[in-house]
């Protein structure tokens, strides 16, 4: 029986607030004058990734994932407006912990999904503790083999050491991947995570 984890979505449309200067004409008796104002201009930036996106991520992910047995299946999928503080079109690690406090895992993982995020890990980031991890659409395959290698984080592998045997080809290698591979001792340790153990024959 494959250990089953669900995966709650959330499609994050990051809201952009940018302040401006503005003029406008007044009328003070017979003259006019011109006046400048601040105003806040707000845009929206969305995920570029609908649900069927995220099914087609966690098809590819599961895929990877199949030597340790254990399947991601999507149990929602909302889509949310976000203004993050002090935040830009890129989404930065403190936006990151803005939106794991907003959206936090309900009863499974929580899958969060923005248009662009700062690359420190491959174009997506876990907390393992907090079983909430946030990927950005890079297309088909790309969602899929950063997101698989977040979820591997999820259920507690570390990156592999650069230069360790085949360490480009482990789906926990630090950077841009020629395979999804793991090992047998990343197999059992992903089995054996907290994550796993929860849902291990639930
Ligand atoms: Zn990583």
């Amino acid at each position: 029986m494959p250990i089953r984890i669900p995966v709650e979505g959330h499609l994050v449309t990051v809201v952009v607030a940018t302040e401006a200067v503005e003029e406008y004409t007044v009328r003070v008796g017979r003259e006019s004058r011109v006046q400048h104002r601040r105003v806040t201009q707000r845009r929206d930036v969305p995920p570029r990734l609908d649900e069927a996106g995220v099914r087609s991520a966690l098809t590819y992910s599961n895929a990877v994932l199949a030597p340790a047995d254990v399947v991601f299946s999507l149990a929602s999928c909302v889509p949310h407006r976000e203004e993050i503080p002090s935040g830009q079109d890129r989404v930065d690690l403190a936006g990151f912990h803005f939106l794991a406090a907003r959206y936090p895992s309900a009863g499974g993982v929580s899958l969060l999904v923005v248009a662009d995020f700062q690359r420190t890990d491959l174009g997506g980031e876990a907390i393992e503790a907090q079983s909430v991890c946030i990927v950005a659409s890079l297309g088909d395959p790309g969602t899929g083999k950063v997101l698989a290698h977040e979820l591997g984080h999820l259920l507690d592998l570390a990156h592999v050491a650069q230069g360790s045997p085949r360490a480009n080809w482990n789906l926990m290698y630090p950077a841009y991947r020629a395979g999804d591979e793991l090992t047998s001792g990343q197999i059992a340790r992903a089995r054996g995570s907290r994550l796993a153990r929860r849902f291990a024959g639930g």
